[in-house]
């Protein structure tokens, strides 16, 4: 859809918010692993075991988690126990530290507020992705909501800019494009791609709902149905031969006669009442001039 000004100025604000606590988690680990690094270096730890106390002796290809290495205790001269204690971990971590549980944890080298700071930012960005959630639910385009024609489209017939219409109709056409049928005040349909809208309201005022007078109630047994159109045999009337196409978009009750012959069987004729655009009656024999 076409996002307002404010709606791009609020995904920009949230975005770079979160890009901003992003950046400050990066720069709390790195340094808790410099702090550790250092402490690491000062004491004199191993770099030949990291200050783990083992090295990896043989380790098959096969399982790649490491899981079935064989292990010996670090041969470094002068690496103990006591020198390992006074060193801690090396800021390093790799596969076979997870299986030996001789994980460095990073949050052990935060400082206290560093790690509040840590760990209240993984709420905030879940927070903050909600936000953004529903800053796109409500730009987003669905039925029922007002929208206004903010550019032409280039497909034939399209709406003018300017128009406002509340959403009878949103869905793909056969061509990927996204569109939107949009109804005025005046019940008259436009048509446009949800790319050239934008969303004024969620829910359209009562002015935008369709008269009872602008509907023609059609009384019909519906035999046939299509993603495109239903065919219907109209009661009490002489129908043409195969029953007559009255296309969804033009089917004023959609919503409603789509319930009511989801999964039934159409051959016999499914009785309901199809509300039409008068003009349409007209052009179909149903309503006289
Ligand atoms: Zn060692």
């Amino acid at each position: 859809m076409h996002y307002t000004p404010e709606t791009v100025k609020e995904f920009a604000d949230i975005d770079a918010s979160i890009a901003s606590i992003e950046a400050r988690k990066i720069e709390i680990e790195n340094l808790a692993k410099e702090r550790r690094l250092q402490q690491f270096t000062a004491s004199n730890g191993c770099d030949y075991c990291r200050g783990r106390g083992w090295v990896v002796t043989w380790d098959t290809m096969d399982i790649l988690d490491g899981s079935a290495a064989d292990y010996s205790d670090c041969p470094e001269k002068g690496c103990s126990a006591e020198t390992r204690k006074a060193s801690g971990l090396h800021p390093s971590n790799n596969r076979y530290d997870y299986n030996r549980r001789t994980r460095w944890n990073m949050s052990e080298d935060m400082t206290e507020s560093e790690r509040d700071e840590y760990h209240t930012s993984a709420a905030r960005l879940v927070s903050l992705g909600y936000a953004r959630q529903s800053i796109y639910d409500r730009a987003a385009v669905r039925k029922g909501k007002l929208v206004e024609v903010m550019r032409k489209s280039r497909t034939r017939n399209s709406a003018q800019v300017g128009v406002v219409g509340k959403v009878f109709w949103h869905g793909v056409s056969d061509y990927g494009t996204v569109k939107v049928g949009l109804m005025d005040t005046e019940g008259q349909k436009h048509w446009t791609t949800e790319a050239s809208v934008t969303v004024i309201s969620q829910t359209a005022p009562k002015s935008y709902e369709q008269k009872y007078e602008d509907q023609y109630p059609l009384l019909c047994k519906i035999t046939r149905k299509t993603n495109k159109a239903i065919c219907v045999f109209t009661l009490g009337k002489s129908n043409p031969l195969g029953g007559e196409w009255i296309p969804w978009s033009q089917i004023l009750n959609a919503d409603q006669v789509q319930e009511q012959i989801s999964g039934t069987l159409l051959k016999d004729g499914k009785p309901a009442t199809v509300m039409i655009p008068p003009w349409l009656a007209k052009k179909k024999g149903y309503l006289r001039e």
